[in-house]
């Protein structure tokens, strides 16, 4: 069976802390505020693969009163995570969506395609990465912080007998 999961994060700017999109540390002003590097994309990339196979989501699974998740790479987040699920599930597909009037994602787009395409264990084929602004409007438009939502798609793996 086909199933599809959703994710959607959001984190605050911050000054003083990096800002990493996807993996990817991208020069700006100002980082996100979080526990671990406050990856928001792939925190929403995450949530969508645990969603796909109902196994939680990633505050149940890596809790920010947990030391051992304090500023962590959230690629070791969603590698931990596609672990967890591909006893289960093979992941197919992932389109993700960044929400974010600056930076600008453009130049850094296919680094971060090809960073949760080697994490997920999926061809770069399969991973679609994508950014729009708010036009504006609400706390994205006001630059207040980022936000980001995915969708994947995973299939059970047939169960051995
Ligand atoms: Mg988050």
């Amino acid at each position: 069976m086909t199933r599809t999961g959703w994710g959607y994060d959001s984190h605050r700017f911050i000054k003083g802390r990096r800002l990493v999109l996807g993996g990817v540390l991208v020069p700006f002003e100002k980082g996100l505020k979080g526990h671990s590097d406050a990856d928001v994309l792939l925190h929403a990339v995450i949530d969508a693969v645990l969603g796909a196979c109902a196994l939680g989501d990633i505050g149940t699974l890596f809790p920010d009163t947990d030391p051992r998740f304090k500023d962590v790479s959230s690629l070791f987040l969603l590698r931990e995570a596609v672990r967890l699920v591909s006893k289960r599930f093979s992941i197919r597909h992932i389109d993700v969506t960044l929400l974010a009037e600056a930076p600008r994602l453009g130049p850094y787009r296919q680094r971060i395609r090809a960073k949760v395409a080697r994490a997920a264990g999926l061809p770069v084929e399969d991973v679609s990465v994508k950014a729009k602004t708010n036009e504006g409007m609400g706390f994205v438009g006001r630059r207040e912080g980022l936000a980001a939502a995915a969708v994947a798609t995973v299939e059970d793996r047939p169960r051995r007998r």
